[in-house]
């Protein structure tokens, strides 16, 4: 029987999210509907769960005693990880000592804050198909690394996500580039990178994978284009063979199952043919999964609210093609304002998110745009129609 009380009392059911951005944002308004107490902690302040959460906290979430503070205060009946950089050693240990509940697992967030982790597991313990990789921590592997996996490869750190650090190589030359720039894009600086070999996939999917109470849920596939390894477009459903549809869910239900646990995860594969590739997963809702804000009456973050809290999902109704545009802003400010917004939504079955990120420093997502259309390619064009539209003044 799941219970929830009276927020701001002793019988409060509360939610502790660790990381505020615009996909956290979405998560608190779904615990809230359901009149959820949510604690909203990143490392800046005015982050955008932030502005909608019930009390926030500003601190690092790489700082193990200030994360374990803070939820040793709020103590509260589950802890939601809303990024992939976290004092994951830190959620274990109060996992073990029983002191807190992780969604999913403890040992998720461990396994997929860190690109090695997650590909061992995947690949080696699982048998998952994936490309082929290699490990480097210095410049003598990672020559060797290269050498091994061969031309054409990618580079990515593996503490690192949204393309940062992440090059594709080509030719010889790239090579020793590829290396520095992966030693300053990585999320704790200087370190390990794998170079896996490049797919030549013909599309690539999120499967949002659904772990509940009731067993295991799938939404339709998400298509979607990277830039430089960050989301630009993303649709759903992806049209796929039968066949790559069955495998995609069987090896989302694998590599999910071992992780363990309640929650959405994002299943990133890529697709060639009827052959199903693993890429990699996020333990958490996805950016990519924005597009479900429109296309589906339970969104992803709708989802994970159910899934944390013990709730049925017996059916996710579709509304038919859709599509998300992200809006990347470059430049730097701290008072960003969006023009012509009421003409970006001029459109039938359009929507806008407008994060409320309080700075931008280089390169920094704001806004999507969300459309339904009467094909994928009608749902996309509207969906960059949104965007288009709307003027951005730093
Ligand atoms: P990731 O951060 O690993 O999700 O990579 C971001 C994007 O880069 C992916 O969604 C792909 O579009 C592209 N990418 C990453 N790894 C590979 C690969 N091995 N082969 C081809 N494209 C890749």
């Amino acid at each position: 029987m799941v219970t929830i009380g009276t927020p701001f009392t002793e019988r409060a059911k509360k939610v502790l999210l660790c990381g505020s951005g615009e996909l956290g944002k979405e998560v608190v308004i779904e615990l809230q509907r359901y009149g959820v107490e949510v604690v909203a902690c990143d490392a800046y302040e005015n982050a955008p769960a932030m502005q909608v959460a019930d009390r926030a906290y500003v601190f690092s979430m790489l700082d193990g005693a200030e994360l374990r503070r803070v939820i040793e205060k709020e103590a509260p009946d589950f802890v939601v990880p809303e990024v992939e950089a976290i004092a994951t050693d830190v959620l274990a240990e109060m996992e073990a000592e029983g002191v807190a509940t992780i969604i999913p697992t403890a040992r998720a967030t461990q396994l997929t804050m860190n690109r090695e982790g997650i590909r061992r597991m995947a690949a080696e313990e699982l048998g998952c198909v994936s490309s082929p990789y290699r490990f480097a921590g210095n410049l003598v592997e990672y020559e060797a690394a290269v050498a091994e996996v061969g031309l054409p490869c990618v580079v990515k750190p593996i503490m690192s996500s949204s393309g940062k650090g992440q090059s594709t190589l080509r030719t010889e030359a790239e090579i020793l580039p590829a290396w520095e720039y992966a030693q300053e894009g990585g999320r704790a600086g200087a370190g390990k990178v794998i170079v896996e070999g490049f797919v030549d996939f013909d599309y690539e999917i999120t499967l949002l994978t659904i772990r509940h109470v009731g067993g295991t849920s799938f939404c339709d596939p998400i298509g979607h284009i990277q830039v430089d390894g960050d989301y630009r477009e993303s649709w759903q459903p992806q049209p796929m063979s039968e066949l790559a549809l069955q495998r995609a869910q069987e090896m989302a239900a694998k590599v999910t199952e071992n992780l363990g646990g309640r929650g959405v995860f994002g299943v990133e594969l890529f697709i060639k043919g009827d052959e199903v590739i693993f890429s990699e997963v996020s333990p958490r809702p996805h950016d990519t999964g924005m597009v479900t804000m429109i296309s589906q009456d339970l969104s992803q973050f709708s989802l994970h609210a159910r899934a944390i809290l013990g709730l049925p999902i017996p059916n996710i109704c579709t509304h038919g093609p859709s599509a998300s545009c992200a809006h990347v802003v470059v430049g730097n400010s701290e008072k960003v304002c969006f023009g012509q917004v009421d003409q970006a939504l001029a459109e039938p079955d359009t929507q806008l998110r407008l994060f409320g990120k309080p700075a931008v420093v280089g390169k920094r997502r704001m806004a999507v745009g969300l459309a339904r259309g009467r094909d994928i390619e009608q749902a996309r064009a509207k969906a960059r129609g949104v965007i288009g539209a709307l003027e951005t003044d730093l």
